[in-house]
């Protein structure tokens, strides 16, 4: 198949150009490199197969394609808050963009959601029925508000067009190739401990997480979107759930060091708590389950980092 990837020289989206390679398809990744590199992709170019477009999600375009994985808009808080305006449009615009291709060249159209549509869940762990409990006016709602209003389009481009869509909701996820200067909490962690610096800890540190690794996720993406038994949406994460000490005190278990664990102030709106129900995701993708261990993952994170930092 020829696929097109939005967001491809990112985090995921690079770890999915692999799959997606190795498959044998044909790929063209978009991308406007604001938090993507270009050395997550360096592999790849020259590679027969695979075609770079520098280019906005925002602005249109054309490619005859089978399939589109639209993966594109900045997932860290510290980078979607920096141009909160431009995050919307990014979740929303891009969102229209990628369903009118779609339906224009009847391809199948897969959009990268997020956990954060559950908002502080009033309900634990979090199944795919909860509508959540969101800010609609807070620091974080350009990225929840923009994605769900992402899910609300792909579901009325279904409806109204026939378009033939996929939903995830990714819950955090992990790995080799995040940005050193992401922003999100194992990275940071992971980064300070082998700078030799302090772990920032936000708030008290017992607000919980679920940490997926890369290979687990990229993997259900991939199942999830060449089944046809549901257009989702369908959660993946890892159902193992730690506070920010906990993972903390992994890291430095690992990572080793002098460094110690600091306070400091909880962003407004921070999600208490987090755990993905993944039920759906087990029988609809022929039995899919994370395989990696928080302790594994981290371990192989830690090494890529090493060679970053
Ligand atoms: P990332 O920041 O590494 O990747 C995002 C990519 O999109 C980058 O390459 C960036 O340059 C590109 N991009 C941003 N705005 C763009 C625009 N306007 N036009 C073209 N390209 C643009 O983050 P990631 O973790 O790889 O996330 C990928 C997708 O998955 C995002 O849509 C994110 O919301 C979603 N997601 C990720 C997680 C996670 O834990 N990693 C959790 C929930 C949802
Ligand atoms: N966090 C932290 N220290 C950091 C970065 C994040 O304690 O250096 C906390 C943050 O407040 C949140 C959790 O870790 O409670 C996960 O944050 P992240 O930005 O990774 O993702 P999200 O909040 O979007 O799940």
């Amino acid at each position: 198949m020829r696929i097109l990837i939005t967001g491809g020289a990112g985090f995921l989206g690079s770890h999915l150009c692999d799959k997606l390679i190795n498959q044998g398809h044909e790929l063209i990744c978009l991308d406007n490199f604001f938090t993507g590199r270009k050395q997550n992709i360096a592999h790849l170019l020259g590679h027969p197969r695979f075609e770079l477009a520098r280019h906005d999600v925002i602005d249109p375009f054309k490619f005859e394609v089978d399939q589109i994985y639209n993966l594109a808009c900045p997932a860290s808080p510290p980078h979607y808050q920096y141009n909160p305006i431009k995050t919307v449009k990014t979740s929303v615009i891009g969102a229209v963009n990628c369903l009118g291709l779609a339906k224009r060249v009847k391809a199948r159209v897969f959009q990268a959601s997020t956990s954060e549509v559950y908002g502080d869940p009033a309900v634990h762990p979090q199944p795919e029925s909860y509508w959540g409990n969101v800010n609609p006016i807070g620091r974080r709602s350009c990225y929840d508000e923009g994605k769900r209003c992402a899910e609300t389009l792909f579901f009325d481009y279904h409806r109204e067009n026939k378009v033939d869509i996929r939903i995830v909701r990714i819950f955090n996820t992990y790995g080799p190739r995040m940005n050193p200067d992401d922003g999100r909490v194992v990275s940071n962690f992971i980064v300070q401990a082998l700078r030799g610096e302090d772990l920032t800890v936000y708030g008290d540190g017992q607000q919980t997480r679920s940490f997926c690794y890369v290979d687990d996720l990229i993997d259900g993406f991939v199942r999830l979107m060449n089944q046809t038994g549901t257009v989702g949406p369908v959660n993946l994460g890892n159902p193992g759930e730690f506070t920010m000490l906990q993972l903390a005190e992994l890291v430095l278990k690992q990572v080793g060091g002098n460094s110690k664990i600091v306070h400091q102030e909880l962003p407004a709106d921070d999600p208490k708590q987090r755990r993905p129900d993944i039920t759906l995701a087990k029988k609809y993708l022929g039995g899919w389950e994370p395989r990696v261990p928080l302790e594994e993952g981290l371990k192989h994170t830690i090494a890529y980092f090493k060679t970053q930092v």
